[in-house]
């Protein structure tokens, strides 16, 4: 590729509004623009690296026994009703309507879809298992996207989905799906570690998260230095509770103005407690209803979600704190923010309060939150925190202690058990001929995330540097002054037709800029192998090598440039 055929948009200066390395330099290098809040536009070398991703996950999918199909971004709401998670998915998913006032939503993930398939295509055992895959984009409005195309509302990602008549083969297609995900992220040559995961609201039994060490990751994961030992924070402190024989839940229930500890309401109506640490599954009866709608939780844990189900069957979320029972729980007047002083609206979104012209946001589980200095995010929790959760320096298994670190999710497998295929009748028939429900797993890898949190690990302050496997081209050509320099061109104009003839992916800069502008903009973008093209090395019969890894030169014969880079 020529620079003057192409869209080479590089930034001197760091865009203000970009906090992480990936985000900065995904800008300053032109491969991402903003469109609008958490929608990006992927400029041509940024699409190189995105498209390198997927053939990367693509091939490891297929080699893994996976079949590739598409599905819709745009599904009906029915599917979503019939599973209950038309309820359950809240603000996140994005709803709209048709011509006809149809209700639909953008897929943020595609399990009701591909059940819907596999209900209607499949009959018989012994079409079983089966793992079909797409790569495809998923629109999810998140709260709060952040970080460019780390968490973005609009996003591509990997998902395959696998159906089993017994749970033998789940065990089977569970195992070769870790396995492809370890080897997709070894391909790329990034520092990972899977990790126990929760299983979280998409439900299921069985979990594991891969989680690409970043010091700039969301997520913090606790790991044994001396066993396999290696869990994400919500399931090593679910874990550490259990371990010590605590109830994971020590807190109380405030519905004010009574408050209530949960075994108050346990002995008081029957209810039973679900799930814990940071989400919480209430599930009682109807006559508890109304005494759950207006319920808050507040504890010595962070808490994602408070949820109220009908006992017994019926799984139907009931409503989120209401905005005043929130105000007057943190001691908030009605449009202001009362213990910092601040006269600011306060814009309280399910159990998330905002200090709209800050930008900052907390967790509404607790008014110790709000002490903080608004003018910063809320401080992600420090090693020594998270230790605390964990319990300390001793890991779970007995073996060596517990680290912590932190990682970016770019990997998410499960074992969903039937809950899919029960709710959505997808049975096939045994060999007794007995209709059985399917055994589902799903496996999700955040295709367009991984080119973020490769960056993450690879950059310097000149720029990304980019790993072989992923890079928009592996060599650049950079001539001195080729529009002053016949040779120069000529020469450039050569080697650019061998290495391109030897199948190599070639960025030769043919424009009129002065070689420092250049140099600047090809370590900003990354490119691992670079040739300095000048006079001086064509009288000596050499062209310069410098690798943007290293920083190391050599000079290399003309006439060996083609076989040195191969
Ligand atoms: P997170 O915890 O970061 O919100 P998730 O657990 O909601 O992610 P999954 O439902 O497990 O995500 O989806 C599978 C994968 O999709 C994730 O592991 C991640 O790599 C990717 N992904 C999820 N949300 C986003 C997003 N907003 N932007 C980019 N990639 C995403
Ligand atoms: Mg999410
Ligand atoms: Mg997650
Ligand atoms: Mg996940």
């Amino acid at each position: 590729m020529r620079t003057s055929q192409t869209l080479i948009s590089t930034l001197k200066e760091t865009p203000s509004d970009a906090e992480i390395v990936s985000h900065q330099l995904m800008l300053r290098a032109g491969m991402i623009r903003k469109l609008a809040a958490g929608l990006y536009s992927w400029l041509p070398s940024g699409l190189r690296v995105l498209r390198k991703v997927e053939t990367i996950v693509r091939e490891e999918m297929n080699r893994a026994g996976a079949v590739e199909t598409l599905m819709p971004v745009v599904q009906p709401a029915d599917l979503w009703q019939e599973t209950g998670r038309w309820d359950d998915m809240g603000a996140e998913m994005l709803r709209l309507k048709d011509r006809h006032q149809r209700d639909f939503v953008l897929g943020p993930t595609h399990e009701e879809v591909i059940t819907d398939i596999v209900r209607n295509e499949i009959k018989s055992y012994k079409q079983l298992p089966i793992n079909l895959y797409q790569i495809q984009t998923k629109f999810r409005d998140e709260r709060r996207p952040r970080f460019g195309v780390m968490r973005a509302r609009e996003f591509t990602m990997k998902d395959a989905y696998s159906f089993h008549l017994d749970q033998a083969t789940m065990d089977v297609t569970y195992q070769s799906m870790y396995a492809a995900y370890c080897r997709i992220i070894e391909r790329m040559g990034l520092a990972y570690r899977p990790v126990l995961a929760d299983t979280g609201a998409i439900g299921g039994s069985h979990s594991h998260e891969f989680q690409v060490l970043a010091q700039s990751g969301e997520d913090a994961i606790a790991y044994s230095t001396e066993s396999d030992y290696a869990a994400n924070i919500e399931k090593a402190e679910a874990l550490a509770l259990g371990e010590r024989g605590e109830p994971a839940m020590a807190m109380t229930l405030v519905d004010t103005p009574n408050a209530k500890t949960i075994d108050e309401l346990v002995s008081q109506h029957g209810i039973a407690i679900e799930k814990t640490v940071k989400t919480l599954i209430v599930k009682a009866s109807d006559e508890v209803e109304s005494e759950l709608v207006a319920l808050m939780v507040r504890g010595d844990h962070e808490l994602n979600e408070v949820k109220a189900e009908h006992l017994p069957q019926v799984a139907k979320p009931l409503e989120f704190a209401t905005e005043e029972a929130i105000r007057s729980a943190i001691g908030a007047g009605p449009g202001s923010l009362g213990p910092v002083g601040l006269e600011l609206p306060l814009i309280i979104d399910r159990s998330v309060a905002t200090l709209n012209d800050f930008g900052a946001g907390a967790n509404v589980d607790g008014q110790h939150h709000f002490g903080i200095n608004w003018d910063r995010d809320v401080p992600l929790p420090t090693v020594a925190d998270l230790r605390n959760v964990v319990a300390g320096d001793a890991s779970p298994c007995g073996k060596g202690t517990l680290e912590i670190a932190r990682g970016i999710e770019v990997g998410h497998i499960f074992q969903l058990g039937t809950k899919y295929s029960e709710s959505m009748n997808a049975t096939v028939l045994n060999e007794q001929g007995k209709a059985t429900p399917l055994i589902m797993g799903c496996y999700g890898i955040g295709v367009s995330r991984l080119v973020a949190a490769a960056i993450e690990q690879n950059h310097d302050d000149r720029g990304i540097i980019w790993p072989d496997a992923i890079a928009p081209y592996q060599v650049s050509i950079i001539p001195m002054n080729m529009h002053k320099s016949h040779r120069v061109a000529e020469l450039a104009e050569t080697l650019y037709a061998e290495l391109s003839a030897a199948g190599i992916e070639v960025l030769f800069d043919d424009r009129k800029e002065r070689p420092g502008v250049m140099f600047a903009d090809h370590e900003l973008i990354g490119i691992p192998h670079n040739i300095v093209i000048g006079e001086r090395g064509i009288d000596a019969g050499n062209i310069e090598y410098k690798s943007r890894r290293s920083g190391e030169k050599s000079d290399v014969a003309i006439e060996q440039v083609v076989s040195f880079i191969q």
